[in-house]
């Protein structure tokens, strides 16, 4: 079972070192939050599983890490500088400002409407403004004068880096069609409608690749294309399933109707996630057809094209991007992760059951207590374990409130060093620690010998 609201998650997440509201000691900062300790751990460990499912593990895809702050004319091209707007409107009783498509949409609850049948505010009722159409990305201004000739953007996606690179990548790294870039960075959206913790942020993280592949023979009925749009689908949809361990009845697949597209795109499907407040996006699979590369090419005046060896011409690839949000997931690996239910006492627990290879704490070393005898083993343990996994040492309280305590930030296995790893009265010690579960409670004994084989049987992915 996912947490049941988000705000068990938010004071958690605060609590416990994944995520700090922003900005709080000057009374906060609408929008915006800090990753602490555990939660940038967390990130890191969410975009490694995502580069190794996209890049690493696949002969089609290369990466990429084009810079931020770039020419403002890519933005024309791209049509974010003419188009990239919502629609915005102010409660003219509480003084609330809304998105009115996601009013419509139900994000707020069922939309209520005046006898015109116009939306009213969902917090109290009250009418809306005329909705004003609101430019989404922060501008900001290159060198000392601020004039519309310095203008440059902060970037609201990752992808146009990955356009205006597409012939550099092909020329350097000898790319045949079809393949992939991929690139995992900060956005920006200057959002204003009130975010759910981090689903909606100011400044996010997202991971997106551009599939480039041959344009269909018929522009208007691109089956082999679409057959390729599914297939990255599927691939998405599994890896959120099976690699990040979401259940499959909290994921579904929404294809978009066909006002909902852009005019260029021949079908866009979101892969949702259902939070505590309803089905929210996590990620936007989007047959862009040729329309990027052809707008670049347009806007700079140099066509940027393939050569196909076999046919002897310049073309225009087509394009499949799935393009995924990384804090959002976050949000959702943190929902996923948490349980209540007794310990091996009968007590309440609080766990987060991360799959391994998200946890941001692979192992705790644990000795026993805080005794001068049991530290030099315990550390030796520790200095072992910690090149390979990430690994906190902790010595303080009791055994059973540091158990406690590792649950809740998802550490799969704890190890223990007791007496009898290190011997007492004149009793030769084993050698051996006791490995606890996580999950099941279960505690095995292992000899240090055998600890790191151990640990990897139990740690996939990791
Ligand atoms: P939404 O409709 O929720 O605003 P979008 O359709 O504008 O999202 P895309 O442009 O497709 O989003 O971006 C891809 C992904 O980036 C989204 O699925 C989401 O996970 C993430 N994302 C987009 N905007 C934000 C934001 N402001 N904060 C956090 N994540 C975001």
């Amino acid at each position: 079972m996912p947490a049941k609201d988000l705000d068990t998650i938010v004071s958690l997440a605060k609590r416990r070192g994944f995520v700090f509201p922003a900005a709080e000691l000057y009374g906060g900062f609408a929008n915006t939050y800090d990753y602490g300790p555990l939660g940038v751990e967390l990130k890191r460990n969410i975009r490694e599983a995502w580069w190794r499912s996209m890049v690493r593990e696949r002969d089609d895809v290369v990466g990429l890490d084009a810079a931020l702050i770039t020419h403002p004319r890519v933005w024309v091209a791209s049509g974010h500088v003419a188009t990239f707007h919502d629609p915005l409107a102010d409660c003219k009783k509480c003084k609330m400002r809304w998105r009115v498509d996601h009013i419509a949409e139900g994000q707020y609850g069922e939309p209520k409407r005046n006898a015109a049948g116009e939306l009213l505010c969902p917090n109290d009722g009250g009418d809306l403004t005329e909705p004003r159409m609101f430019n989404l990305m922060f501008k900001t201004q290159v060198g000392t004068i601020a004039d519309d000739e310095n203008v440059a953007y902060l970037p609201p996606e990752t992808a146009q880096g990955i356009f205006i690179n597409f012939e550099n990548v092909v020329a350097s790294m000898r790319r045949k069609l079809p393949f992939g870039i991929a690139q995992s960075r900060v956005s920006f959206r200057n959002e204003i409608t009130p975010g759910k913790f981090i689903f909606r942020t100011l400044e996010f993280e997202q991971m997106e690749m551009e599939y480039f592949c041959f344009p269909p023979a018929d522009r208007d009925n691109p089956e082999e294309y679409l057959a390729l749009h599914r297939e990255w689908i599927d691939y998405r949809l599994a890896w959120y399933r099976d690699t990040l361990g979401i259940d499959a009845s909290r994921l579904r697949i929404r294809y978009h109707e066909k006002e909902e597209l852009s005019h260029y795109s021949a079908g866009t499907a979101d892969i949702e996630y259902l939070f505590p407040w309803g089905w929210g996006e996590l990620e936007g699979v989007a047959a862009r057809t040729d329309f990027d590369l052809g707008a670049h090419g347009k806007e700079s005046g140099k066509p940027i094209t393939y050569f196909d060896e076999d046919t002897k011409q310049h073309i225009v690839p087509w394009v499949i991007e799935p393009a995924a949000g990384l804090t959002r997931t976050l949000a959702v690996c943190m929902l996923e992760a948490y349980t209540e239910e007794p310990d091996e006492k009968g007590e309440d627990r609080v766990v987060l059951k991360f799959k391994p290879n998200v946890a941001p704490i692979k192992v705790a070393v644990l000795p026993l207590s805080k005794n001068e005898a049991l530290r030099p083993t315990a550390r030796r343990v520790y200095e072992m374990i910690r090149p390979v996994y990430m690994t906190q040492y902790d010595e303080t309280q009791s055994i059973g409130r540091r158990y406690r305590r590792q649950d809740e930030i998802g550490t799969p296995l704890c190890v223990t060093v007791d007496f009898q790893t290190v011997g007492e009265n004149g009793v030769a010690g084993d050698d051996a620690v006791t490995v606890r579960d996580r999950d099941s409670q279960e505690q095995i004994r292992v000899p240090i010998a055998n600890l790191l084989n151990v640990l990897r049987d139990r740690l996939p992915g990791c």
